[in-house]
């Protein structure tokens, strides 16, 4: 049974982020977002990839022991890992709620990370509303709905002769661009999938989307998969006070570089926070940067390199001959890096959060994707949008056209006018009286009346 209280008492948040960087970075903005609408905010959070609550005084941590073993972590497979905290975290989190309420305030809400659906079960056992949150894009939803259908008709994998063609109600996408996961085998991320896209008792989604880029797609949720409120109150960063949530040490020694350069010149490459390049893509990659003549930021993530702590796989005579041209940094304050005015162009895999922080500046993109959502978003950013160009092969002659039309040609220049346009769109959903900003207000009328 639930305390009686009073309203200043109810006012408390708990929020269960799913443990990886695109998916804490949207959390944490959007319990900075709730903490600035009155609410106190509590994070349970596991221990693996667990936040910095240092970055975050104002908040309460909790750590929930999900019980990973290091051959678990080790094992890269996303959807083990994410199944395994699911099946070990149940328990720990309804006794850290139950301590919660006998301690503090009583918990208004938890709002829990899609791939973090254990806290449904324990929101209803302790008669707790909750809210899904979602950190996608709502397409990718789409996307995903269409892999699980066409799963059900035996027609994954692909036959090569279908890859190109437009998959049926889900234009811009090709069947190649649907968000198929890093493994190879469709049928084990199946159930994740499933679970995932589950509202059970949910009382809202909660979306990191905004109604000007992704109306269409929310409508079609809206009608065919959910019956509860979605609050499309995003991009995130743009309406949460700012605040570095980076669980890497953010470089900032690029950024009195980039105050050198002029302005529109450099490329900024960043392939996120999972993907991994081999040494021959790298290569590539080099060699395309190098012949381009541009200037660039490169951010290579320790590790991202299979086989190499960091960039001794580089190829020698472009360490020795083109390094001078450019900055490369482990890891760097990208939202800054993609607000300054010498960046002309991002290289990118298309994350979720690397597109919105691309829009949100008016950044034209070259779409890089790897695996799962990327596809779908840079065939939205390419195709749709019509704010960056497709970048199909990672070879040294199709970058190095892809850099100079993107920063040189008329076609970039074109590129880049839709980019500043949809950039004020944003803008004005995100703010006062925009769509995010009166969605937002309905959440909070919500979670006011639970
Ligand atoms: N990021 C960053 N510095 C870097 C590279 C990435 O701060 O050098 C941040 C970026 O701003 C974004 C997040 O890491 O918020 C990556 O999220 P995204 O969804 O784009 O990619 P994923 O995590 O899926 O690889």
């Amino acid at each position: 049974m639930r305390k009686q209280t009073d309203s200043a008492r109810k006012q408390r948040l708990a929020l269960v982020p799913c443990p990886y960087q695109g998916h804490i970075n949207p959390i944490l903005q959007l319990g900075k977002i709730l903490q600035s609408r009155g609410f106190s905010i509590t994070i349970l959070h596991t221990i693996y990839n667990s936040p910095n609550p240092q970055a975050h005084p104002d908040f309460s941590f909790f750590p929930i022991p999900e019980g990973l073993s290091k051959s678990d972590i080790s094992s890269g497979d996303l959807a083990h890992i994410v199944t395994t905290i699911n099946d070990n975290c149940k328990v720990s989190f309804q006794h850290l709620m139950e301590q919660q309420e006998s301690q503090e305030d009583d918990i208004a809400c938890i709002i829990w990370d899609e791939y973090m659906y254990f806290s449904d079960a324990v929101a209803t056992n302790l008669n707790i509303p909750s809210i899904i949150f979602r950190t996608s894009s709502a397409a990718t939803f789409l996307g995903r709905c269409a892999l699980l259908q066409l799963h059900a008709r035996g027609l994954i994998p692909f036959q090569d002769s279908i890859l190109h063609e437009m998959v049926p109600e889900l234009y811009p996408l090709r069947y190649k661009d649907l968000p198929l996961p890093i493994c190879s085998e469709f049928e084990s991320s199946v159930p994740l999938i499933v679970d995932s896209h589950k509202i059970r008792n949910a009382s809202a989604i909660i979306w990191n989307t905004v109604d000007c880029i992704e109306q269409s797609c929310l409508m079609q949720i809206k009608k065919e998969h959910c019956p509860v409120p979605i609050f499309p109150i995003g991009p995130m960063h743009m309406i949460a006070p700012p605040n570095s949530v980076s669980l890497l040490k953010e470089g900032t020694s690029c950024i009195p570089w980039l105050d050198k350069q002029s302005l529109n010149s450099v490329i900024y490459v960043s392939l996120g926070t999972m993907v991994s390049i081999g040494e021959k893509e790298v290569a590539e990659m080099a060699w395309g940067l190098a012949n381009s003549k541009q200037p660039f930021l490169w951010v290579i993530r320790p590790g991202s390199i299979c086989g190499s702590d960091w960039i001794e796989k580089l190829p020698q005579g472009f360490k020795v001959g083109v390094r001078e041209r450019g900055c490369i940094v482990k890891w760097a304050p990208q939202k800054e890096v993609l607000a300054h005015k010498a960046v002309g162009g991002f290289w990118s895999h298309c994350g979720w959060n690397s597109t919105l922080e691309s829009i949100c500046e008016g950044v034209p993109m070259i779409c890089n994707p790897h695996f799962g959502d990327q596809s779908v978003n840079a065939r939205y950013v390419s195709h749709e949008w019509r704010v960056g160009l497709e970048l199909e092969n990672l070879e040294r002659g199709e970058i190095e056209r892809a850099i100079t039309k993107l920063i040189l040609d008329d076609e970039g220049k074109d590129i880049r006018a839709r980019a500043k346009d949809l950039k004020e769109k944003v803008k004005l959903c995100t703010g006062e009286g925009g769509s995010s900003q009166s969605h937002l207000n309905e959440l909070v009328d919500l979670i006011m009346s639970f």
